[in-house]
């Protein structure tokens, strides 16, 4: 069984997270692709507008249409476990849920951020032997730094590693809670049920 899983914290979810996660469906082919809100992200600080349950519910509606044919599902694995979501922890907990064997590995979707930083999360070596690395620009410029990353990995852990095909799309959650803010988010960026939600919550400002 192929499954691939796609973390994040998810607060918001906007176009980048989304266009990511459609062209992964569309080039690797998972039977079956876990998006997943994390539930205290180790990386990050929090903020009241991280409720689990708020950025669940975002995630469900702004994934929503890649979920219609059951290829994607947004899980609640990491927030059913609670406490700080670590990477190796869930590949454990989906290795064991789906009954996977160690060629089986699991198809591991990152922005490039993410993607530069992977050797400074917990158990690396675990990550590595459990997934196969799945990375997608964030920005135009960053093709260099995850090349010589992606040699270090492989040349260090005996990594996995592919790029997705996706020309990338300068957002962010940071930038859109900014601009939700303000209220100024520009039309695309973020889907419109979600935006529904936000203001019918009054997250990040708006009401
Ligand atoms: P924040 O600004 O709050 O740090 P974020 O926009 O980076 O949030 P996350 O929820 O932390 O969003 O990201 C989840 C995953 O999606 C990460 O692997 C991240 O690298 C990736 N990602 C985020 N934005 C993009 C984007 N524009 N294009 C491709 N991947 C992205």
């Amino acid at each position: 069984m192929k499954i691939g899983l796609y973390g994040g914290t998810f607060s918001p979810p906007h176009i980048g997270h989304y266009r990511a996660a459609a062209a992964f469906l569309e080039q690797f082919s998972p039977d079956l692709l876990l998006i997943m809100p994390t539930s205290v992200p180790p990386h990050k600080r929090t903020s009241p507008y991280d409720d689990p349950k708020h950025r669940f519910n975002m995630a469900s509606l702004a994934f929503e249409p890649l979920c219609r044919d059951g290829k994607a599902v947004v899980s609640t694995i990491e927030l059913d476990r609670g406490g700080v979501s670590y990477t190796a922890d869930t590949l454990r907990e989906i290795y064991r849920i789906y009954g996977l064997e160690g060629q089986n590995r699991v198809y591991l979707l990152t922005g490039t951020d993410m993607f530069l930083t992977l050797n400074l999360w917990r158990e690396p070596e675990t990550i590595f032997s459990l997934s196969h690395i799945v990375y997608a620009s964030r920005e135009e410029n960053d093709g260099e730094a995850c090349a010589e990353k992606r040699a270090f990995y492989t040349e260090k852990y005996g990594a996995v590693v592919d790029r997705l095909e996706l020309i990338p799309y300068e957002v962010s959650s940071t930038e859109l809670r900014a601009a939700l803010a303000r209220g100024e988010a520009e039309d695309g960026v973020i889907s419109p049920p979600v935006l529904e939600y936000i203001k019918r919550n009054g997250l990040y400002g708006l009401s």
